[in-house]
């Protein structure tokens, strides 16, 4: 099920994370952590770093994932999670998750993992063919980390909605075998932003993103070679701004102006170097407060690890009680 931002009303408790296979991007901004900055406001909140969820196709570079922990943890940080409103911790750090996920695995079956779109996309665009038996399983690995917080709401990127209805599934058939005592989640959907080099959604592995840490030339440079409308060869060239990812941009970035840019590309009175130069405005918008706590929190590695240090330490207890009560629902709590 999604929801809409207005029309929550009742106690929420939130749970969302990243891969920590690199920098977090603008996708991840647009996507889930503008989100997640109002919902810590209102609402319990649980921030995953998922570093097994990483290993599922980086196991062969855990020096990349370990490295990740504290740069994802700092991006957080910077865009203002705020470690007292927002539980920030590390998933292979609370071994309940793992204990959950084997549980869950015994009654979900292979071909409604074999069948979910997003693994199919993943698996084709990384060329796997024989799949690893950790990626396939990694929609019951979150729907252990969902359940493990009793959380109602995941703000995430549509590509997560075929594996939070997979959570809602394994709760139902969970309570029902058992007792009623998981709960089933529901996805606030965030924005998708395309990558720079249009086509598929901006995205860490595929070297197609803006980066939270990019400097003003950075973002300007990857703007100025942002694919744009190929038929367009000429400023008075009539553009088509669906076929635009800078237009996607616009409507994300500085959407009050977005009209107006389609209006002017359709009659090619407005020419693609002067509509990335406003797009570019925009994003700087977002990107220099980022920047500014950026430079605090960098030069303070032992804060950090002070975070992550107590949001898993809070989070391994909500984990531990759940566990428990997953134990007694089945009568395996021997002593
Ligand atoms: P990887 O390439 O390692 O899978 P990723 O860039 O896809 O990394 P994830 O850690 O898989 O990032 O995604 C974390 C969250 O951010 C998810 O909720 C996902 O939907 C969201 N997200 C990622 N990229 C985008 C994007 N381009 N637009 C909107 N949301 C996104
Ligand atoms: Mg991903």
């Amino acid at each position: 099920m999604t929801t809409q931002m207005t029309t929550q009303t009742k106690r929420e408790i939130v749970l969302t994370g990243d891969r920590t296979t690199g920098k977090l991007h603008l996708g991840h901004y647009v996507g889930s952590l503008k989100n997640r900055l109002q919902l810590q406001r209102q609402y319990e909140t649980y921030i995953m770093l998922a570093d097994v969820q990483a290993l599922t196709t980086h196991f062969h570079r855990p020096e990349l994932l370990a490295e990740s922990v504290r740069q994802v943890a700092l991006d957080y940080l910077s865009v203002g999670i705020d470690p007292e409103r927002s539980t920030i911790f590390v998933q292979s750090m609370i071994p309940e998750i793992a204990e959950l996920t084997v549980i869950f695995s015994m009654f979900v079956t292979v071909s409604s993992l074999r069948h979910n779109p997003t693994v199919k996309h993943e698996a084709k665009e990384r060329g796997y063919e024989d799949l690893y038996y950790g990626f396939l399983g990694y929609p019951v690995s979150q729907a252990a980390d969902i359940t493990a917080f009793k959380a109602t709401l995941v703000p995430a990127g549509e590509d997560q909605i075929p594996h939070i209805e997979q959570a809602r599934k394994i709760v139902r058939r969970f309570n029902e075998l058992y007792a009623p005592v998981l709960v089933e989640p529901d996805i606030l959907v965030g924005e998708r932003l395309d990558g720079l080099d249009g086509g598929s959604k901006m995205s860490k592995s595929l070297g197609n993103a803006i980066t939270l840490d990019a400097s003003p030339e950075e973002v300007s440079m990857q703007i100025r070679k942002a694919k744009t409308d190929p038929a367009r060869i000429h400023k008075t060239d009539p553009g088509h701004p669906d076929r635009c990812t800078v237009f996607g941009y616009h409507c994300i970035f500085r959407p009050e102006g977005s009209e107006d840019i389609r209006e002017n590309c359709q009659k090619g009175a407005i020419g693609c170097a002067a509509c990335k130069g406003m797009v570019t405005d925009a994003i700087e918008d977002v990107m220099q407060p980022i920047r500014e706590r950026r430079e605090t929190y960098k030069h303070r590695p032992r804060y950090i690890d002070e975070v992550l240090m107590a949001g898993t330490a809070k989070a391994r207890s909500a984990a531990r009680q759940t566990m428990g009560e997953v134990r007694e629902a089945m009568g395996i709590h021997y002593f």
